[in-house]
């Protein structure tokens, strides 16, 4: 039977491991008063029951997370299973603790009692929404974990009801927290019960061919280590073959069996930077032959978890194919602890702040795959119009805008719904129309077939569009007569406001030409438009407001005057380097612009610049032909390269290219044929399918860099290649 020691113990070398700035008076404290709490429980297996919070805490403190985490972890079943309250808690430990405990202790009372398919993801929301405090649900995860782990001795129906909980809430929570570790051990443990012959059988499989295993991986991480070591590229190799789950969820998608399984093994390269990611990629695909279709650029669009990697899968010599997966020490960090590394970097800096993980909480309820864009976006915007989850009386999750009302909720059951609503019950009791809905609430409308339909006050009562656009447009339909003398009333103010005469609008001439401007057929259009509120007076206004004011008045408006703008001074910087002899001047700094990166072979100039020694240009260069300036003219020089120089000099390349699958592949391994390493590369996407991307990278001289650019011209999507000008 697991002891208290063995269980204390391992939290506390846990804990010096991964945090070791905890707290740990306070943690002996959170120890003694959860043992104190639990001591006539026990576990299923007869164990003392103070080992599972003791085991909870020690997850929570291998994914690294804080004191306040750890103690809450402690804490996590106390509220629920034993005496101690929110405010002991609170005076005891602090309000921070306090509150981690009580959302823990909250999820734990949430019972999925369905999981129907389209409920499991507003069931996922809900959870996370109900989390004020991101460290709310990472130690229900934990706690989630050690539950899985100790499952044997539960009831059969408990394991299923359980895991299956596991498989559709936790697992797919893990996931998007972006902490795979987790999200792997959890999954396999479900599966184990949830289907206990399929994962015996897959398990057996492997077991039998460890060996056969083993001797591959081994193989494949001495060959690539070899061929990476030989170009000089600092990394560290692991192989491993793919979790139960993920084996056994392909063999069902892909109905295969056993032996044609594909893919088994999972190899991980990890470099320094991440132009190295790119450049082990294109040896990877000289090694290896490529399976295609199977590349994925998450380093240039990372998903939505925040993982980041370069993906591909190729076929070794003995036909066997397998994953490779790139990445640099951070993102692997991301990669394995997800969110909590994230939250490690941010600790100290107002941890624990709820502010701090809107973002996010925002990113996880994304379901769909947000591309990087979106993704970048959802990082920078603070977000604070957050949803709300409430129930049918029938136990259905709604989700709604936060500081949604009845009257949201009734037009999102329908239309109809809503427009004959007389009245509403939130968890039971008759509420008004204005009371905001909580998470959780169980809302009930009341309906009644003579009800008047909707009050044009619900405008702005509700909060979400959906509601707001149901309503207008049952007025529109109901009520033209009324919004046209509406429309028209705050039409006709406006014009006033702006000593415009409404007459105006009777001139037969001008209406017309009003109307079109408009996209109305009639005035009459426009005022029930303006009435049910489609279209505001002051819009409708701003789109002929010159036609108008050039009727009211007989005088023109003045023309503007455009101010020119000061073309900019072209950028000089970057470390000193030689190889430049400068006509007249013995020695001085000399730099290579940025703009135009020129290369030994390159037609160049040179301008004295201010105290900087002279910065080198070609010729072409938009900065140097834009310097033709009289004033500046005795500032330009002639320089010459040196001959039989061997320095390799940093050049940056624009490309234009058809985006498609495989086009960042193929240019790796176009500049690793020419033997050279990437510095940079920055991409970005670009209308109509297409993307731009800038690479930087050294050559010896033009005639490199022109054999280069003619080898990437050759892939097919590249549209243009051309020297960096900006
Ligand atoms: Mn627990």
């Amino acid at each position: 039977m697991e002891t208290f020691e063995q269980h204390y113990n391992s939290m506390m070398e846990a804990i010096r491991t991964y945090v070791p700035n905890t707290d740990l008076e306070t943690v002996e404290r959170a120890v003694q008063y959860a043992a104190e709490k639990h001591k006539d429980q026990k576990r299923k297996d007869g164990s003392p029951y103070i080992i599972h919070p003791l085991a909870v805490a020690e997850i929570v403190a291998e994914i690294g997370l804080d004191t306040d985490a750890i103690v809450a972890a402690l804490l996590h079943d106390c509220i629920e299973d034993t005496s101690a309250s929110h405010d002991e808690i609170s005076r005891l430990f602090g309000s921070t603790v306090a509150e981690l405990v009580e959302g823990v202790t909250k999820l734990t009372r949430v019972e999925f009692s369905t999981l129907e398919e389209q409920q499991v993801e507003n069931l996922r929301k809900m959870f996370m929404a109900m989390s004020k405090d991101i460290r709310v649900v990472l130690i229900k995860i934990c706690d989630r974990l050690h539950n899985q782990r100790t499952m044997e001795y539960q009831s059969r129906a408990k394991q299923i009801s359980k895991s299956t909980e596991t498989m559709d809430i936790y697992a797919p929570l893990a996931h998007r927290l972006g902490m795979q570790k987790i999200k792997w051990e959890l999954e396999d443990s479900a599966l184990q019960y949830l289907d206990p012959e399929g994962y015996r059988e897959l398990v057996d499989y492997l077991d039998a061919h460890k060996a056969e295993a083993e001797a591959f991986m081994e193989n494949v991480q001495k060959r690539i280590s070899d061929r990476l070591a030989s170009v000089g590229i600092a990394c560290s190799i692991s192989g491993r073959i793919k979790h139960v789950y993920s084996i056994y969820r392909k063999m069902k998608e892909q109905n295969k069996t056993l032996d044609e399984l594909y893919d088994l093994y999972a190899f991980r390269i990890i470099v320094d930077t991440i132009s190295d990611c790119y450049n082990v990629l294109g040896h990877i695909h000289e090694m290896f032959k490529l399976v295609p279709g199977r590349f994925k650029d998450y380093i240039s669009t990372p998903k939505p978890n925040m993982y980041q990697s370069l993906h591909t899968t190729v076929i070794g010599d003995e036909g066997v194919p397998f994953e490779v997966q790139i990445r640099t020490k951070e993102m692997h960090e991301t990669a394995e602890y997800g969110i909590a590394a994230h939250w490690k970097y941010k600790e100290g800096i107002e941890a624990g702040e709820g502010k701090e993980f809107e973002w996010i909480r925002r990113l996880l309820e994304d379901q769909k795959e947000t591309d990087a864009e979106d993704f970048l976006h959802s990082l920078k915007v603070d977000m604070f119009d957050d949803e709300v989850f409430v129930f049918t009386p029938k136990g259905k999750v709604i989700s709604l805008p936060a500081g949604s009302t009845a009257i949201d909720f009734a037009y999102a059951i329908h239309s109809g719904v809503g427009n004959t609503m007389i009245g509403a019950k939130i968890n039971n009791r008759i509420a008004g129309y204005d009371v905001k809905l909580h998470n959780g609430d169980i809302v009930e409308i009341l309906t009644s077939k003579s009800a008047k339909g909707p009050s044009r006050d619900w405008l702005n009562i509700c909060k979400s569009n959906q509601a707001r656009s149901k309503i207008k447009q049952w007025f529109k339909k109901e009520k033209r007569e009324e919004n046209i003398a509406r429309g028209r009333t705050s039409f006709e103010g406006e014009l006033r406001r702006m000593n415009i005469s409404p007459a105006l609008l009777q001139d037969e001439e001008l209406r017309p030409l009003l109307l079109k401007k408009l996209s109305f057929d009639s005035l009459d259009d426009m005022y029930a438009a303006i009435g049910y509120g489609g279209i505001t007076a002051v819009k409708a206004i701003g789109k002929i407001r010159e036609d108008l004011l050039k009727a009211s008045r007989s005088t023109s408006a003045p023309k503007e005057t455009k101010v020119l703008e000061i073309s900019q001074p072209f950028q000089q910087d970057r470390h000193s380097n030689s190889g430049v002899i400068v006509e007249d001047i013995d020695s001085c700094m000399i730099k290579f612009s940025r703009c135009c990166t020129p290369v030994p072979g390159d037609d160049i100039v040179g301008f004295i610049t201010k105290g900087y020694g002279v910065s080198i240009h070609r010729r072409d260069c938009p900065n140097a032909r834009a310097a033709n300036n009289p004033d500046l003219a005795a500032r330009w020089v002639n320089v010459s390269w040196v001959s039989g120089g061997e320095k390799p000099f940093a050049t940056t390349l624009e490309v234009l290219a058809q985006d498609r699958d495989g086009l960042l592949l193929d240019f790796s391994s176009a500049l690793t044929s020419q033997q050279i390493r990437m510095k940079e590369i920055n991409g970005k996407e670009l209308p109509g399918g297409r993307c731009g991307f800038t690479v930087t990278f050294e050559v010896k001289g033009l005639e490199q860099l022109t054999g280069v650019m003619n080898r990437l011209r050759g892939i097919s999507g590249v549209v243009e290649v051309k020297r960096g000008q900006n």
